[in-house]
């Protein structure tokens, strides 16, 4: 894989990029307990905590460049990520490991010099992000949980750092706090994802194998019939949702063929069927144009055919889902829905 081609910064910048500064913000958690010791005006003190931090931030740096080593063919395939001074080859082996060496010689030093207790809580958080990006952020809840054993341990050290005890509310705070910003991380994640429809598919499979087999599995708010198909592939039950009705008071069709918009030019003279193969009043006894014409006069009968006609076809949808799974054939039945969505409407006349 080639790298990006764009001029190479000096060596300097980035050395500075693949350290990844905007990072460090996350371990201002350690003054934490400095805010809360009564003696946090003592000078030696605060000098004591910003050292920690320094540490923390440069331990941190070095795990993100030998991150960006190991990741760098992955990440060169990744739109924003091919951008990192490793996988961009701005940084090379030697340069990369001298950071790496830099850092954690730097963090070390700092560590020893605020005594051996903050060197085993440095060592542990470096043990964590070594299990971290080993393999726990790829699993399901225990990602999450070692995202706010992270901060824990930062408090600790914060603690550590200046010699005072933790209380157990303030450990408390860090925990919910941590799984908080956790999840919230994940959710952003998921729901930042290009593909829009497939980012509830991707959710159901974060959430589906931790329910019980024995219950229905509901999903709420979803949604169009190829979301409904997935999900029902991923083992859900039941849906509700506005889409079909919404969608039919905003000229909005679902067919076998995929959606359509009956306000459309296309459909103004055009004698056929929303889709002949359905049985639902709007198909058997209006035409395309005859519907076209009620939504653009506003005529409050166009809302409440479409509106018949999706509803007709979702139930049609659940109707050949729920035949396949008994005659346990939803694959093929799945693979013929989905050839018959990327149809595409019929060709306009
Ligand atoms: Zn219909």
């Amino acid at each position: 894989m080639e790298a990006v081609t764009t001029p190479a910064p000096l060596w300097p910048i980035a050395a500075v990029k693949a350290l990844r500064p905007k990072q460090w913000t996350k371990n201002g958690v350690l003054l934490v307990p400095l805010i809360f010791a009564k003696s946090a005006v003592e000078g030696g003190l605060v000098v004591k905590a910003l050292v920690a931090v320094i540490a923390f931030s440069l331990l941190a740096s070095g795990v993100y460049v030998v991150n960006d080593w190991v990741d760098r063919e992955k990440d060169r395939l990744h739109p924003e990520k091919r951008k990192r001074p490793i996988a961009a080859g701005h940084l090379g082996f030697g340069s990369a490991m001298f950071l790496v060496a830099l850092c954690w010689a730097g963090a070390g030093a700092l560590g020893w010099w605020l005594g051996l207790p903050f060197l085993g809580v440095l060592g542990g958080y470096l043990l964590l992000q070594v299990l971290y990006t080993g393999g726990l952020k790829h699993m399901v809840l225990l990602d999450v949980m070692a995202i706010a054993l992270g901060f824990i341990l930062r408090v600790v050290a914060g603690a550590t750092a200046i010699d005072v005890s933790v209380s157990n509310w303030l450990f408390l705070c860090t925990l919910l706090g941590a799984v908080f910003l956790g999840f919230a991380k994940r959710r952003a994640e998921l729901s930042s994802l290009e593909e829009a429809a497939s980012h509830r598919a991707n959710l159901a499979d974060y959430t589906v194998p931790m329910l019980p087999s024995d219950k229905p599995r509901y999903l709420m708010g979803v949604g169009r019939p190829g979301d409904i198909v997935g999900a029902v592939k991923r083992g859900i039950d039941m849906f509700d949702c506005v889409m079909p009705t919404r969608a039919g008071r905003t000229a909005q069709a679902f067919t076998r063929r995929g959606e359509l918009n009956m306000r459309n030019a296309r459909h103004r003279d055009d004698p056929r069927p929303i889709d002949e193969q359905c049985g639902c009043p709007a198909c058997r006894h209006h035409s395309r144009a005859y519907l076209h014409h009620l939504i653009r006069a506003d005529e409050i009968l166009g809302s409440m055919l479409l509106t018949w006609h999706n509803l007709h076809y979702y139930q049609d949808v659940m109707r050949g889902l729920r035949g396949a799974i008994e005659s346990k054939s939803l694959d093929s039945w799945i693979a013929s829905f989905e050839s018959d969505q990327a149809l595409g409407d019929i060709p306009p006349l």
